[in-house]
Protein backbone atom coordinates (compact mmCIF):
# COMPACT_ATOMS: atom_id res chain seq x y z
CA UNK A 1 0.00 0.00 0.00
CA UNK A 2 1.32 3.03 -0.63
CA UNK A 3 0.50 6.88 0.47
CA UNK A 4 1.20 9.83 -1.09
CA UNK A 5 -0.49 12.75 1.05
CA UNK A 6 0.52 16.52 1.63
CA UNK A 7 2.24 17.76 -1.25
CA UNK A 8 1.99 14.58 -3.71
CA UNK A 9 4.59 13.00 -6.01
CA UNK A 10 5.87 13.03 -9.36
CA UNK A 11 5.81 9.75 -11.51
CA UNK A 12 7.64 10.08 -14.77
CA UNK A 13 6.56 7.65 -16.90
CA UNK A 14 8.58 6.26 -20.32
CA UNK A 15 6.74 6.06 -23.61
CA UNK A 16 3.84 2.76 -23.69
CA UNK A 17 3.66 2.91 -20.04
CA UNK A 18 0.96 3.63 -17.77
CA UNK A 19 0.15 5.13 -13.80
CA UNK A 20 -2.28 2.45 -12.55
CA UNK A 21 -3.93 3.35 -9.42
CA UNK A 22 -7.19 2.14 -7.26
CA UNK A 23 -8.89 4.13 -4.37
CA UNK A 24 -11.08 2.19 -1.93
CA UNK A 25 -11.74 4.44 0.85
CA UNK A 26 -14.52 6.17 1.82
CA UNK A 27 -13.58 10.45 1.31
CA UNK A 28 -10.18 9.75 -0.43
CA UNK A 29 -9.45 12.22 -2.74
CA UNK A 30 -6.62 11.88 -5.40
CA UNK A 31 -5.62 14.87 -7.02
CA UNK A 32 -3.91 14.29 -10.96
CA UNK A 33 -2.05 16.72 -12.84
CA UNK A 34 -0.22 16.45 -16.16
CA UNK A 35 3.07 18.41 -15.46
CA UNK A 36 4.74 17.60 -18.82
CA UNK A 37 4.44 15.43 -21.87
CA UNK A 38 1.46 13.96 -23.43
CA UNK A 39 -0.89 11.45 -21.45
CA UNK A 40 -4.67 9.95 -21.59
CA UNK A 41 -7.10 8.81 -19.73
CA UNK A 42 -8.94 5.58 -21.59
CA UNK A 43 -8.33 7.41 -24.12
CA UNK A 44 -9.49 10.93 -23.23
CA UNK A 45 -6.49 13.40 -23.75
CA UNK A 46 -4.93 15.00 -20.14
CA UNK A 47 -5.08 18.98 -20.52
CA UNK A 48 -1.75 20.19 -19.15
CA UNK A 49 -1.78 21.69 -15.61
CA UNK A 50 -5.60 20.80 -15.17
CA UNK A 51 -6.21 19.12 -11.68
CA UNK A 52 -7.93 16.09 -11.92
CA UNK A 53 -10.00 14.61 -9.03
CA UNK A 54 -10.60 10.70 -8.12
CA UNK A 55 -12.90 9.81 -5.66
CA UNK A 56 -13.65 6.05 -3.65
CA UNK A 57 -14.23 3.75 -5.90
CA UNK A 58 -11.60 5.15 -8.76
CA UNK A 59 -9.66 2.16 -10.69
CA UNK A 60 -7.95 4.29 -12.97
CA UNK A 61 -5.01 4.04 -15.64
CA UNK A 62 -3.16 6.96 -16.87
CA UNK A 63 -1.43 6.03 -20.20
CA UNK A 64 0.91 7.45 -22.44
CA UNK A 65 2.30 7.31 -25.69
CA UNK A 66 5.35 9.57 -25.55
CA UNK A 67 6.45 9.66 -22.27
CA UNK A 68 4.74 12.17 -19.66
CA UNK A 69 5.17 13.83 -15.60
CA UNK A 70 2.30 13.55 -13.72
CA UNK A 71 2.05 15.15 -10.30
CA UNK A 72 -0.41 13.19 -7.83
CA UNK A 73 -1.80 13.96 -4.69
CA UNK A 74 -3.84 12.18 -1.86
CA UNK A 75 -4.42 8.61 -0.81
CA UNK A 76 -4.41 5.41 -2.75
CA UNK A 77 -4.99 2.27 -1.93
CA UNK A 78 -2.92 0.54 -5.04
CA UNK A 79 -0.26 3.14 -7.20
CA UNK A 80 2.45 1.51 -9.68
CA UNK A 81 3.63 2.36 -13.14
CA UNK A 82 3.41 -0.61 -15.57
CA UNK A 83 5.00 -0.58 -19.30
CA UNK A 84 2.91 -4.06 -20.33
CA UNK A 85 0.14 -2.63 -22.01
CA UNK A 86 -2.51 -3.43 -24.30
CA UNK A 87 -2.87 -0.27 -25.56
CA UNK A 88 -0.68 -0.51 -28.78
CA UNK A 89 -2.72 -3.22 -30.34
CA UNK A 90 -6.17 -1.22 -28.92
CA UNK A 91 -5.16 1.49 -30.73
CA UNK A 92 -4.27 -0.73 -33.96
CA UNK A 93 -7.93 -1.72 -34.27
CA UNK A 94 -8.75 1.93 -33.96
CA UNK A 95 -6.59 2.09 -37.25
CA UNK A 96 -8.62 -0.44 -38.99
CA UNK A 97 -11.95 0.82 -37.68
CA UNK A 98 -10.74 4.39 -39.45
CA UNK A 99 -10.06 2.61 -42.94
CA UNK A 100 -13.96 1.33 -42.69
CA UNK A 101 -14.80 4.42 -42.04
CA UNK A 102 -13.05 6.22 -44.90
CA UNK A 103 -13.87 3.61 -47.32
CA UNK A 104 -17.94 4.38 -46.19
CA UNK A 105 -17.61 7.98 -45.92
CA UNK A 106 -16.23 8.00 -50.13
CA UNK A 107 -18.77 4.88 -51.00
CA UNK A 108 -21.65 7.15 -48.79
CA UNK A 109 -22.01 3.91 -47.06
CA UNK A 110 -22.61 2.76 -43.55
CA UNK A 111 -19.48 2.61 -40.96
CA UNK A 112 -18.27 -0.18 -39.05
CA UNK A 113 -20.33 -1.73 -35.98
CA UNK A 114 -17.65 -3.38 -34.18
CA UNK A 115 -18.58 -5.62 -30.96
CA UNK A 116 -16.41 -5.79 -27.90
CA UNK A 117 -17.42 -9.22 -26.17
CA UNK A 118 -15.51 -11.01 -23.69
CA UNK A 119 -16.01 -12.61 -20.21
CA UNK A 120 -16.71 -10.18 -16.88
CA UNK A 121 -14.34 -7.90 -15.78
CA UNK A 122 -11.95 -7.65 -19.43
CA UNK A 123 -12.10 -4.44 -19.85
CA UNK A 124 -14.91 -4.62 -22.10
CA UNK A 125 -16.48 -0.92 -21.55
CA UNK A 126 -12.98 0.31 -21.20
CA UNK A 127 -11.88 -0.77 -24.75
CA UNK A 128 -15.48 0.75 -25.99
CA UNK A 129 -14.46 3.97 -24.12
CA UNK A 130 -11.31 4.33 -25.94
CA UNK A 131 -12.11 3.00 -28.95
CA UNK A 132 -15.26 5.73 -29.01
CA UNK A 133 -13.08 8.76 -27.71
CA UNK A 134 -10.02 8.46 -30.56
CA UNK A 135 -13.00 8.15 -33.05
CA UNK A 136 -14.57 11.50 -31.58
CA UNK A 137 -10.76 12.74 -31.08
CA UNK A 138 -10.24 12.11 -35.42
CA UNK A 139 -13.43 14.09 -36.06
CA UNK A 140 -16.36 11.12 -35.88
CA UNK A 141 -19.67 10.85 -34.65
CA UNK A 142 -20.32 7.52 -33.98
CA UNK A 143 -22.95 5.62 -31.62
CA UNK A 144 -22.49 4.10 -28.30
CA UNK A 145 -24.53 1.15 -28.15
CA UNK A 146 -24.78 -1.09 -24.44
CA UNK A 147 -26.12 -4.16 -24.14
CA UNK A 148 -24.69 -4.70 -21.15
CA UNK A 149 -27.86 -5.20 -18.88
CA UNK A 150 -25.62 -6.34 -15.78
CA UNK A 151 -24.52 -2.50 -15.11
CA UNK A 152 -26.45 -0.67 -17.57
CA UNK A 153 -23.71 1.87 -17.87
CA UNK A 154 -25.83 4.47 -20.09
CA UNK A 155 -29.51 4.40 -18.36
CA UNK A 156 -29.91 1.49 -15.46
CA UNK A 157 -29.28 -1.89 -14.92
CA UNK A 158 -31.76 -4.01 -16.68
CA UNK A 159 -31.94 -1.67 -20.03
CA UNK A 160 -30.04 -1.96 -23.19
CA UNK A 161 -29.38 1.60 -24.36
CA UNK A 162 -27.67 3.66 -27.38
CA UNK A 163 -25.76 7.57 -27.34
CA UNK A 164 -24.73 9.63 -29.69
CA UNK A 165 -20.57 10.54 -28.76
CA UNK A 166 -20.12 13.71 -30.21
CA UNK A 167 -16.76 14.59 -27.71
CA UNK A 168 -14.59 12.40 -25.63
CA UNK A 169 -15.54 11.62 -22.85
CA UNK A 170 -15.08 13.48 -19.72
CA UNK A 171 -11.87 12.47 -17.30
CA UNK A 172 -13.77 11.92 -14.54
CA UNK A 173 -17.03 11.11 -15.06
CA UNK A 174 -17.01 9.13 -18.44
CA UNK A 175 -19.39 10.31 -21.24
CA UNK A 176 -22.07 12.58 -20.70
CA UNK A 177 -25.67 10.37 -20.76
CA UNK A 178 -28.24 12.76 -22.28
CA UNK A 179 -31.25 11.81 -24.40
CA UNK A 180 -30.44 8.23 -24.54
CA UNK A 181 -32.48 5.40 -26.63
CA UNK A 182 -33.38 3.55 -23.95
CA UNK A 183 -35.45 0.00 -24.26
CA UNK A 184 -36.76 -1.67 -21.04
CA UNK A 185 -35.84 -5.05 -20.33
CA UNK A 186 -36.01 -5.64 -16.64
CA UNK A 187 -33.81 -8.50 -15.27
CA UNK A 188 -30.34 -8.02 -14.46
CA UNK A 189 -29.29 -10.59 -16.95
CA UNK A 190 -30.49 -11.79 -20.23
CA UNK A 191 -31.02 -15.29 -18.52
CA UNK A 192 -34.47 -13.40 -17.14
CA UNK A 193 -36.04 -13.72 -20.15
CA UNK A 194 -33.87 -14.53 -23.10
CA UNK A 195 -36.80 -14.07 -25.52
CA UNK A 196 -38.13 -10.31 -24.57
CA UNK A 197 -33.58 -10.07 -24.95
CA UNK A 198 -33.29 -10.58 -28.25
CA UNK A 199 -36.42 -8.96 -28.86
CA UNK A 200 -35.41 -5.31 -27.72
CA UNK A 201 -31.69 -6.14 -29.29
CA UNK A 202 -33.09 -6.71 -32.53
CA UNK A 203 -35.53 -3.71 -31.88
CA UNK A 204 -32.20 -1.06 -30.78
CA UNK A 205 -30.28 -2.62 -33.56
CA UNK A 206 -32.76 -2.13 -36.49
CA UNK A 207 -33.87 1.71 -35.25
CA UNK A 208 -30.33 2.45 -34.13
CA UNK A 209 -29.49 1.34 -37.90
CA UNK A 210 -32.17 3.20 -39.66
CA UNK A 211 -31.07 6.46 -37.70
CA UNK A 212 -27.35 6.23 -39.06
CA UNK A 213 -29.23 7.18 -42.46
CA UNK A 214 -30.29 11.07 -40.85
CA UNK A 215 -26.56 11.53 -40.69
CA UNK A 216 -23.92 11.82 -42.59
CA UNK A 217 -20.95 12.29 -40.46
CA UNK A 218 -22.44 8.84 -37.94
CA UNK A 219 -23.56 6.96 -41.13
CA UNK A 220 -19.79 6.15 -41.76
CA UNK A 221 -18.62 6.66 -38.12
CA UNK A 222 -20.64 3.36 -37.12
CA UNK A 223 -21.48 1.60 -33.64
CA UNK A 224 -19.27 0.39 -31.08
CA UNK A 225 -21.40 -2.68 -29.20
CA UNK A 226 -20.56 -3.13 -25.55
CA UNK A 227 -21.81 -6.73 -24.46
CA UNK A 228 -22.98 -8.67 -21.62
CA UNK A 229 -19.79 -10.82 -20.15
CA UNK A 230 -22.09 -13.96 -20.23
CA UNK A 231 -20.48 -15.66 -23.03
CA UNK A 232 -21.21 -19.64 -22.63
CA UNK A 233 -23.95 -21.83 -23.35
CA UNK A 234 -27.15 -19.37 -23.90
CA UNK A 235 -24.84 -16.01 -23.18
CA UNK A 236 -22.98 -17.33 -26.19
CA UNK A 237 -26.17 -17.36 -28.30
CA UNK A 238 -27.29 -14.01 -27.55
CA UNK A 239 -23.97 -12.91 -28.53
CA UNK A 240 -24.58 -14.02 -32.19
CA UNK A 241 -28.03 -12.81 -32.13
CA UNK A 242 -26.74 -9.25 -31.10
CA UNK A 243 -23.64 -9.43 -34.03
CA UNK A 244 -26.33 -10.69 -37.17
CA UNK A 245 -28.87 -7.84 -35.57
CA UNK A 246 -26.11 -5.64 -36.54
CA UNK A 247 -24.76 -6.82 -39.28
CA UNK A 248 -21.28 -6.23 -37.16
CA UNK A 249 -18.08 -6.16 -39.26
CA UNK A 250 -15.44 -6.99 -36.38
CA UNK A 251 -15.51 -8.58 -33.38
CA UNK A 252 -12.77 -7.61 -30.62
CA UNK A 253 -12.65 -10.69 -28.44
CA UNK A 254 -10.94 -9.59 -25.38
CA UNK A 255 -9.27 -12.62 -23.42
CA UNK A 256 -10.63 -15.91 -23.55
CA UNK A 257 -9.50 -17.97 -27.19
CA UNK A 258 -12.55 -20.11 -26.44
CA UNK A 259 -14.91 -17.47 -27.70
CA UNK A 260 -12.88 -16.32 -30.11
CA UNK A 261 -12.21 -19.83 -31.67
CA UNK A 262 -16.12 -20.36 -31.34
CA UNK A 263 -17.33 -17.11 -33.10
CA UNK A 264 -14.42 -17.72 -36.38
CA UNK A 265 -16.32 -20.97 -36.25
CA UNK A 266 -19.92 -19.83 -36.23
CA UNK A 267 -20.17 -16.11 -37.76
CA UNK A 268 -19.58 -15.18 -41.38
CA UNK A 269 -15.82 -14.96 -42.89
CA UNK A 270 -16.91 -11.69 -43.52
CA UNK A 271 -16.64 -10.86 -40.37
CA UNK A 272 -13.34 -10.11 -38.70
CA UNK A 273 -12.92 -11.59 -35.39
CA UNK A 274 -10.04 -10.21 -33.01
CA UNK A 275 -8.57 -11.84 -30.22
CA UNK A 276 -7.45 -8.69 -27.81
CA UNK A 277 -4.91 -9.45 -24.59
CA UNK A 278 -7.03 -7.77 -21.54
CA UNK A 279 -5.05 -5.16 -19.78
CA UNK A 280 -3.07 -6.73 -16.27
CA UNK A 281 -4.48 -3.38 -14.79
CA UNK A 282 -8.36 -4.31 -15.13
CA UNK A 283 -9.73 -4.67 -11.90
CA UNK A 284 -12.10 -7.83 -11.19
CA UNK A 285 -15.12 -6.72 -8.86
CA UNK A 286 -16.75 -9.13 -6.69
CA UNK A 287 -20.60 -9.97 -6.73
CA UNK A 288 -21.32 -6.90 -4.33
CA UNK A 289 -18.92 -4.82 -5.78
CA UNK A 290 -21.19 -5.62 -8.57
CA UNK A 291 -24.28 -5.34 -6.64
CA UNK A 292 -23.18 -1.64 -5.60
CA UNK A 293 -22.14 -0.13 -8.75
CA UNK A 294 -25.70 -1.20 -9.83
CA UNK A 295 -27.29 0.75 -7.22
CA UNK A 296 -25.17 3.35 -7.34
CA UNK A 297 -25.75 4.09 -11.04
CA UNK A 298 -29.53 4.03 -10.26
CA UNK A 299 -28.70 6.65 -7.86
CA UNK A 300 -27.26 8.46 -9.87
CA UNK A 301 -29.84 8.45 -12.70
CA UNK A 302 -31.74 10.04 -10.29
CA UNK A 303 -29.79 12.36 -8.17
CA UNK A 304 -26.82 12.92 -10.28
CA UNK A 305 -23.44 12.94 -9.12
CA UNK A 306 -21.62 15.52 -6.90
CA UNK A 307 -20.58 17.40 -9.54
CA UNK A 308 -23.63 17.85 -11.37
CA UNK A 309 -26.40 16.83 -8.86
CA UNK A 310 -29.98 16.68 -10.03
CA UNK A 311 -32.81 17.59 -7.88
CA UNK A 312 -35.78 14.87 -8.37
CA UNK A 313 -38.90 15.52 -6.87
CA UNK A 314 -41.94 13.48 -5.60
CA UNK A 315 -45.25 14.01 -6.82
CA UNK A 316 -48.79 11.93 -5.71
CA UNK A 317 -49.72 9.76 -8.85
CA UNK A 318 -53.61 8.11 -8.53
CA UNK A 319 -53.38 4.39 -9.15
CA UNK A 320 -56.30 5.19 -11.23
CA UNK A 321 -54.04 7.33 -13.73
CA UNK A 322 -51.77 4.91 -14.06
CA UNK A 323 -51.51 1.62 -16.00
CA UNK A 324 -49.25 -0.66 -14.84
CA UNK A 325 -47.42 -3.03 -17.05
CA UNK A 326 -44.76 -6.09 -16.54
CA UNK A 327 -43.44 -8.48 -19.73
CA UNK A 328 -43.81 -11.98 -19.79
CA UNK A 329 -47.07 -14.49 -18.15
CA UNK A 330 -45.84 -17.46 -16.61
CA UNK A 331 -44.58 -20.20 -18.76
CA UNK A 332 -47.53 -22.47 -20.09
CA UNK A 333 -46.82 -25.72 -22.45
CA UNK A 334 -47.53 -25.43 -25.60
CA UNK A 335 -50.86 -27.39 -25.78
CA UNK A 336 -52.28 -24.81 -23.34
CA UNK A 337 -51.59 -22.22 -25.70
CA UNK A 338 -54.82 -20.93 -27.96
CA UNK A 339 -54.15 -21.85 -31.09
CA UNK A 340 -51.52 -20.65 -33.14
CA UNK A 341 -49.84 -19.31 -30.04
CA UNK A 342 -46.26 -20.60 -29.03
CA UNK A 343 -45.02 -20.65 -24.86
CA UNK A 344 -42.09 -18.43 -26.67
CA UNK A 345 -44.65 -15.83 -26.97
CA UNK A 346 -45.86 -15.63 -23.77
CA UNK A 347 -42.58 -14.18 -22.83
CA UNK A 348 -43.33 -11.09 -24.52
CA UNK A 349 -46.56 -10.80 -23.06
CA UNK A 350 -47.68 -8.21 -21.53
CA UNK A 351 -49.44 -8.77 -18.43
CA UNK A 352 -51.58 -6.05 -16.50
CA UNK A 353 -50.26 -5.39 -12.81
CA UNK A 354 -52.52 -4.87 -9.72
CA UNK A 355 -50.66 -2.16 -7.77
CA UNK A 356 -50.09 -3.44 -4.02
CA UNK A 357 -47.17 -3.10 -1.65
CA UNK A 358 -45.38 -5.81 -3.10
CA UNK A 359 -44.31 -2.63 -5.71
CA UNK A 360 -42.65 -0.30 -3.04
CA UNK A 361 -39.05 0.36 -3.97
CA UNK A 362 -39.43 -1.53 -7.13
CA UNK A 363 -38.22 1.08 -10.14
CA UNK A 364 -40.32 0.68 -13.12
CA UNK A 365 -39.81 2.20 -16.99
CA UNK A 366 -42.20 5.17 -18.11
CA UNK A 367 -43.22 3.87 -21.66
CA UNK A 368 -43.84 6.41 -24.86
CA UNK A 369 -46.08 3.40 -26.15
CA UNK A 370 -49.43 5.05 -25.66
CA UNK A 371 -51.27 2.13 -25.31
CA UNK A 372 -51.16 -1.55 -24.94
CA UNK A 373 -51.96 -1.82 -28.23
CA UNK A 374 -48.82 -0.45 -29.46
CA UNK A 375 -45.81 -2.56 -29.71
CA UNK A 376 -44.81 -1.66 -26.38
CA UNK A 377 -41.73 -3.73 -26.02
CA UNK A 378 -40.75 -2.04 -29.18
CA UNK A 379 -41.14 1.25 -28.09
CA UNK A 380 -38.03 2.77 -26.17
CA UNK A 381 -39.08 4.60 -22.92
CA UNK A 382 -38.53 8.13 -21.29
CA UNK A 383 -37.57 7.60 -18.26
CA UNK A 384 -37.69 5.62 -14.76
CA UNK A 385 -39.69 6.17 -11.37
CA UNK A 386 -39.47 4.69 -8.16
CA UNK A 387 -42.50 3.52 -6.02
CA UNK A 388 -41.50 4.86 -2.67
CA UNK A 389 -43.42 4.45 0.71
CA UNK A 390 -44.81 8.16 1.01
CA UNK A 391 -43.23 10.52 3.26
CA UNK A 392 -45.09 10.01 6.76
CA UNK A 393 -47.92 8.53 4.88
CA UNK A 394 -47.49 5.27 6.28
CA UNK A 395 -51.11 4.97 6.82
CA UNK A 396 -51.49 5.24 3.47
CA UNK A 397 -49.32 2.40 2.23
CA UNK A 398 -51.08 0.25 5.18
CA UNK A 399 -53.92 0.82 3.68
CA UNK A 400 -52.83 -0.35 0.74
CA UNK A 401 -51.56 -3.45 1.95
CA UNK A 402 -55.08 -4.07 3.71
CA UNK A 403 -57.20 -3.43 0.77
CA UNK A 404 -55.28 -2.99 -2.26
CA UNK A 405 -58.18 -3.24 -4.77
CA UNK A 406 -60.42 -0.60 -3.07
CA UNK A 407 -57.12 1.38 -2.09
CA UNK A 408 -56.58 1.99 -5.76
CA UNK A 409 -59.54 4.30 -6.11
CA UNK A 410 -58.51 6.50 -3.25
CA UNK A 411 -54.68 5.83 -2.35
CA UNK A 412 -52.15 7.41 -4.80
CA UNK A 413 -48.13 6.27 -5.02
CA UNK A 414 -45.18 8.12 -3.89
CA UNK A 415 -43.78 8.15 -7.42
CA UNK A 416 -39.79 9.11 -7.56
CA UNK A 417 -39.89 9.96 -11.28
CA UNK A 418 -36.40 11.24 -13.89
CA UNK A 419 -37.41 11.33 -17.49
CA UNK A 420 -34.62 11.82 -20.30
CA UNK A 421 -37.22 12.38 -22.66
CA UNK A 422 -36.53 11.39 -26.64
CA UNK A 423 -33.09 10.22 -27.66
CA UNK A 424 -30.98 12.67 -29.43
CA UNK A 425 -28.91 10.07 -32.13
P1 LIG B 1 -15.87 -5.12 -18.21
O1 LIG B 1 -16.64 -4.15 -19.04
O2 LIG B 1 -15.21 -6.19 -19.02
O3 LIG B 1 -16.65 -5.71 -17.07
P2 LIG B 1 -14.46 -2.75 -17.34
O4 LIG B 1 -14.01 -2.12 -18.62
O5 LIG B 1 -15.67 -2.17 -16.69
O6 LIG B 1 -14.64 -4.32 -17.54
O7 LIG B 1 -13.21 -2.71 -16.35
C1 LIG B 1 -13.30 -3.09 -15.00
C2 LIG B 1 -12.61 -2.05 -14.12
O8 LIG B 1 -11.22 -2.02 -14.39
C3 LIG B 1 -13.13 -0.64 -14.33
O9 LIG B 1 -13.34 -0.05 -13.05
C4 LIG B 1 -12.00 0.07 -15.06
O10 LIG B 1 -11.93 1.44 -14.69
C5 LIG B 1 -10.77 -0.67 -14.58
N1 LIG B 1 -9.70 -0.68 -15.57
C6 LIG B 1 -9.79 -0.94 -16.89
N2 LIG B 1 -8.58 -0.87 -17.49
C7 LIG B 1 -7.69 -0.56 -16.50
C8 LIG B 1 -6.28 -0.35 -16.47
N3 LIG B 1 -5.51 -0.46 -17.56
N4 LIG B 1 -5.72 -0.03 -15.27
C9 LIG B 1 -6.47 0.07 -14.15
N5 LIG B 1 -7.80 -0.13 -14.12
C10 LIG B 1 -8.40 -0.43 -15.27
Amino acid sequence: MSEHQGRGQDYSLEGDSELRFEIEQKDAKVVVTLVNGFAELFGTELVKKKKYEFGMGAKVAIFTYQGCVLHVTGKMDVCYISKETPMVQYLNCHAALEQFRMEAEEKDRRGPVAMVVGPTDVGKSTLCRILLNYAVRVGRRPLYADLDVGQGAIAISGNVATILIERPASVEEGFPKTAPLVYHFGHKSPSGNSVLYNAVVSKMAEVTLQSLNGNKRTKSSGIIVNTCGWVKGHGYAHLLHAARAYGACAIFVLDQERLYNELLRDVPSSVHVVLLPKSGGVVERSKELRHECRDQRIKEYFYGNARAPFYPFSFEVKFQDLRLYKIGAPPLPDSCMPIGMKAEDNKTKVVAVTPTPALIHHVLALTFAESVEDDVIGTNIAGFCCHRSGYGKASRDATLAAAPTTATERSAAMVRAAVHGQPYL
